[in-house]
This record gives C-alpha cells, sequence and structure tokens, in this order.
C-alpha cells in the first residue's frame, strides 16, 4: 500500500491523504488551504486523477477538512463520500458559505479587471458545485459502528471530540481472502478535553499505522473551568461599568459552546440584566443543526436537555439573522453581550460592532480562540493604539481579553494518550502541525513512547 500527503503537510490547512491498496484509491480528507499565500494552493490541479478515487472518508465539517470536495467533484470524482450525518449537516452549510465567499470575492475581481480589460475572474468553485458535491455523500456513519464498504474494506468511526459529529477514523484494509488484514487510524482533528456539549475524544483501537494531527503538539492548554471562570469575570466586570461586551467568535462550534456556558450563568442567576446577541447567520444556521444532533451531546448536555434545558433558546438570548436586527444592536450602549463572526475580525458583523464598542472604556472585547498574524484581532490583541476598522481609524481603548482555554485541538499530553492506545504503531505520521509543534511532538513521541515518526513533505509519499 501507499500513503501519500496532499495537503495538511508542512501546514495546518489543506487535510488530504491518499491510500492506495491493491484495489482502491482512498482519500482520507479533501480540505481547503487556508491562510496567508496557502489560498493559492487550492487552485493547482490535484496530483492525482480525481475521477479514480473510491471512497473519501471525510473526518469532520471544518473547511480545511472539506473545503476541496467540490474541486474533487468538478475534477470527475463519482465515488462515495463516508461521513457522520452531523459533519454532512455541517459541511453544507461550510461549502455554502465557502462557495458565497468565492463569487463575492471574484466579483469584487472581476469590477477592478474589467475596468482594465483582463479575462473574467471565476470563483473556485459556486453554489451549484456544492450541491453537486452533496449528492455525493451517500454513506453514513455512527460512532463505533463497523462499516463494511465492501469485501476487505471496513471502516469505523470513533468520536474525536473536536467539533459536533468530528470522527477518527479505524481503517481496516484486506488486500486478498484470508490475506492480513492492516489497520489504519487517521485521527482528523482530536479534541480538547472536558468541551462543553459534545464529548471527549474515545480511545483508540490498535493500528499498524497512525495519522495523527499535531496542532497543538508542543502545550497543553489551560484548564478549562479556569478558562470559564475568567469569562464570567469579563462579562460581569463589564457590564457592571456600564459597557458591552463584544466576542468576535468562530460560527462553528465556538458560538454554540459560549452560549450553552452563557447558558449556565444565566440559569444559575450569575448574569445581570443583559442581553445576549447571536448576531451571525452562519452561527445560527450551525446552532440549528445543534439541536438536531443531540445524540452527540455529552452527558451533562443530555441530561440538561432532559431536564427541559436549553442552551439554545433562553429568554436573555437573541439571534439576529436580519442585518436590520443586527443594525439595532448598535442602540444598545450598555448591558450587551454581541457574539459575532468572524473570530480573527478579518470580516463579517463583528467589525461594525467593534466601531461602535471598542473606542469606549467601558467595553471590553473577549478574545476565545486564535488571532493569526495579520489580522485585525492581533491588531487589537497587541495594543496597536489606533486600528484600521471598515476603512476608519478607531481608537483601540476597550479591555481587551485572551481565554485560550476554549480550544478545539488536544494539547500534548492529550495527543500523547491518545497515541499510546494504538498499541504499537509501525510508523506514526505527523500531520497538520507548525514546524515547531510537530518537532516538539516527535520529540516527546520518540521520548515517551518510543515509536517511528514521520513528518511527510507536501505531496510525499511512503511504502507503508
Ligand atoms: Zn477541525
Amino acid at each position: 500500500m501507499r500513503l501519500s500527503f496532499h495537503g495538511a503537510a508542512d501546514t495546518v490547512t489543506g487535510s488530504c491523504h491518499l491510500l492506495q491498496t491493491a484495489h482502491h484509491k482512498i482519500l482520507f480528507d479533501c480540505g481547503f488551504f487556508q491562510g496567508q499565500g496557502l489560498g493559492d494552493r487550492n487552485a493547482d490541479p490535484f496530483p492525482f486523477d480525481a475521477s479514480t478515487i473510491d471512497y473519501v472518508l471525510l473526518s469532520h465539517a471544518h473547511l480545511d477538512h472539506c473545503g476541496r470536495i467540490p474541486l474533487l467533484v468538478k475534477g470527475g470524482f463519482t465515488g462515495r463520500i463516508v461521513s457522520t450525518m452531523a459533519t454532512y449537516d455541517l459541511a453544507r452549510l461550510v461549502l455554502l458559505d465557502a462557495a458565497g465567499i468565492q463569487s463575492e470575492d471574484a466579483r469584487r475581481r472581476n469590477r477592478k479587471r474589467s475596468r482594465s480589460g483582463e479575462p473574467e475572474a471565476k470563483p473556485l468553485f459556486d453554489t451549484e458545485d456544492v450541491l453537486d458535491s452533496l449528492d455525493f455523500f451517500d454513506t453514513f456513519a455512527t460512532y463505533d459502528e463497523v462499516l463494511e464498504l465492501e469485501p476487505g474494506l471496513r471502516v469505523t468511526y470513533r468520536d474525536a471530540g473536536h467539533i459536533l459529529g468530528s470522527a477518527f477514523i479505524e481503517l481496516e484494509v484486506q488486500e486478498k481472502p484470508q490475506g492480513p488484514t492492516r489497520r489504519i487510524t487517521f485521527s482528523g482533528d482530536l479534541g480538547n478535553l472536558d468541551k462543553p456539549l459534545i464529548r471527549d475524544p474515545q480511545t483508540p483501537s490498535p493500528a499498524d499505522i497512525v495519522i495523527v494531527e499535531s496542532t497543538y503538539g508542543d502545550r497543553n492548554h489551560r484548564n478549562f473551568d479556569d478558562s470559564v471562570e475568567e469569562f464570567k469575570e469579563a462579562i460581569l466586570t463589564t457590564l457592571e461599568r456600564g459597557g458591552n461586551v463584544v466576542i468576535p467568535t468562530f460560527a462553528l462550534e465556538r458560538a454554540q459552546e459560549l452560549l450553552y456556558v452563557l447558558y449556565l450563568f444565566y440559569t444559575a442567576g450569575d448574569l445581570p440584566r443583559c442581553r445576549i446577541f447571536l448576531d451571525s447567520p452562519m452561527a445560527i444556521d450551525a446552532t440549528r443543526v445543534f439541536t438536531k444532533h443531540g445524540d452527540c451531546f455529552d452527558e451533562e448536555a443530555l441530561a440538561l436537555a432532559a431536564e427541559g434545558g436549553n442552551p439554545f433558546r433562553f429568554p436573555a438570548l437573541t439571534y439576529t439573522r436580519h442585518p436590520d436586527d443586527s443594525r439595532a444592536i448598535n442602540g444598545h450602549k450598555s448591558g450587551a453581550i454581541i457574539l459575532a463572526g468572524s473570530g480573527m475580525c478579518t470580516g463579517g458583523r463583528v467589525q461594525h460592532h467593534l466601531r461602535h464598542n471598542l473606542w469606549r472604556q467601558e467595553c471590553s472585547i473577549v478574545f476565545v480562540g486564535y488571532a493569526a498574524e495579520g489580522t485585525l484581532a492581533r491588531q487589537i490583541v497587541e495594543g496597536q493604539a489606533i486600528v484600521d476598522v471598515l476603512g476608519e481609524p478607531v481608537a483601540n481603548n476597550a479591555q481587551i481579553w485572551t481565554i485560550n482555554g476554549f480550544s478545539a485541538h488536544a494539547g500534548q499530553q492529550t495527543l500523547l494518550d491518545w497515541l499510546d492506545h494504538t498499541g504499537n504503531p509501525e510508523t506514526v505520521f505527523l500531520v497538520h502541525g507548525e514546524d515547531k509543534a510537530e518537532e516538539a511532538f516527535a520529540h516527546q513521541i520518540d521520548e515517551t513512547l518510543g515509536l517511528q515518526v514521520r513528518r511527510p513533505d507536501l505531496d510525499s509519499s511512503f511504502e507503508i
């Protein structure tokens, strides 16, 4: 068998790994490249013939794991896509959103291009392409159920505890009847422990070959409960001094986790009189998917639901889908907790809320996710005195909080514990990590588990 790495190798995004067996070609994920200078890679042709791929085993719905599926279908893919049902529902949202952004982007570029006489730019894929590709999702996995895709090819999806519906994938390949079975495990993205709403990552079975993510291979996270306390302090102190709280937030998972935590504050009577706004159509849609997939919830969330509690519907919470309702939030000068995208403030409605609140000392901006270099979020976090918001200079006067324990990814120790349960694999391939994180993680694996580790380069290939 041959395993090759066509994304999330040398980098965190673009997850896409090809397994070639005697009879099949199987992709683990088919994700989008994201981030500075990497986006152009999405336009490159696949280094394999898309029409020869038999299966895509999709780990979860983040764009950097599913975003090139429409391109695969445009390239002639006619195989089967396997995922959990929740992943399908979320991937649908994520891909349609991406198609919208790309079409908008192409329109903007074309205004300039037509003035300079250049040929029209086309989006990489549009809404129709996404709808076409959704037809190929035809095999839905339930956690722990062994799916026999065909004789000699069995796959089991296990809960990865990363986002709703996320999975790590255990594949068993038997190339000849009565021949040996090879077990290949792909971690997808593994979740942090004790996250709200969803369960912790499951324990993997022994494997011969493991492909494991290493996003936070070089560090451990702060305890989740401490982060919740800090989050509460940020909100209470801000409301007390008569300000608003703006929380730039990712639409998928993070927004729902924060609603859950806010709901717990609310029902415990910890919050003063206030209004909570979820001001993101995408986050509102994703929240609806969450309510549909209660089967993915952890014990606490299930117990809450059994008592009739609903973290996505309570009196203090308002969904503002319509732009007019979003604008009306500007009328609240105090007592508002506003969750809006994008998480790194590079676009979306949060920019309007920053324009109205960032310059006011009594307000707070609470960052609960990663702020990449070069983004508005990073400029605010780093304390730049004046920042550019929607083409206007705005004073960075509000209190800035950065709370890191809400990470969706496992820290180093959780990754090591997970890996330890795969037994004694012949080779561990590290993917989905920056250089520094992968190097540190490789060192730790060698030191504590003594396993053979490889760090594949982009488009590199290995006989396994
Ligand atoms: Zn992910």
